[in-house]
């Protein structure tokens, strides 16, 4: 009896219940070796199809609460993200991500610097992520500033550093203000590819790192009508 006592438990442990297909996901973070084990290409590929199931609302469902005790032993993510601060930009929630998925370090205007440059190196180097993104997204308030030319407290300053996206398009024929969708939708992809040019530049450590194929830095822009990112590359 107690032979079939076992059996069934094991096969209750092992048997997945109809419940399990609706439950919410309880994500373990990764560990060291799972995430070695990625190629750069590989989480791409995981962050597309994240975007994708966002789009279509077939997001996954998960259990924030019990993930937050899993993860609490470590940090192991595939990417680190570079985004703006604005309200309509979700960013795990766009690529379908949990706890201890991915870094993301937000500023207005998605432009780097020594504090983003270095988070950007402690979340590669250090801590082992494959995909340095830079995501800007339409409809930019602070794109839209820059091209304006707002002044007001440290957000003058601030701004400086989308002022070269707006000068490279100096030559644009049309309306160079904020309320030209199509210039400001140009000088956002321009501040995004400005800025991987800048990390490439400025960060010794990414660049070697992306040439040595450990790493890769992209360029993304999320369109908060559709819910769809359209990378770059
Ligand atoms: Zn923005």
């Amino acid at each position: 009896m107690w032979k079939y006592s076992i059996l069934m438990a094991i096969v209750l442990a092992t048997t997945p219940s109809l419940a399990q297909d609706t439950a919410p996901l309880v994500n373990r973070v990764l560990t060291a070796e799972e995430q070695a084990a990625l190629t750069p290409d590989e989480v791409l590929r995981m962050l597309r199809e994240g975007n994708q199931r966002f789009v279509s609302g077939t997001v996954t469902s998960r259990d924030h609460s019990a993930q937050v005790r899993h993860a609490a032993e470590g940090q192991f993510p595939k990417a680190v993200i570079l985004s703006c601060v604005d309200s309509r930009v979700p960013v795990e929630d766009v690529f379908d991500r949990g706890i201890g998925d991915v870094f993301v370090a937000r500023i207005a205007g998605n432009f780097e610097n020594t504090d983003i440059l270095g988070s950007m190196e402690f979340a590669t180097k250090v801590s082992g992520a494959k995909v340095v993104l830079v995501m800007g997204h339409k409809d930019c308030g602070a794109v839209k500033a820059a091209i304006d030319g707002a002044e007001l407290g440290n957000i003058t300053e601030m701004l400086t550093n989308i002022q070269p996206a707006v000068d490279s398009l100096s030559g644009y024929d049309g309306d160079k203000t904020g309320s030209n969708s199509e210039f400001v939708q140009m000088v956002t992809k321009k501040n995004v590819q400005l800025t991987m040019a800048d990390i490439r530049e400025r960060s010794p450590i990414l660049k070697e790192m992306e040439a040595k194929g450990k790493i890769r830095v992209v360029g993304a822009l999320y369109d908060m009508k559709t819910g769809k990112i359209e990378f770059l590359d």
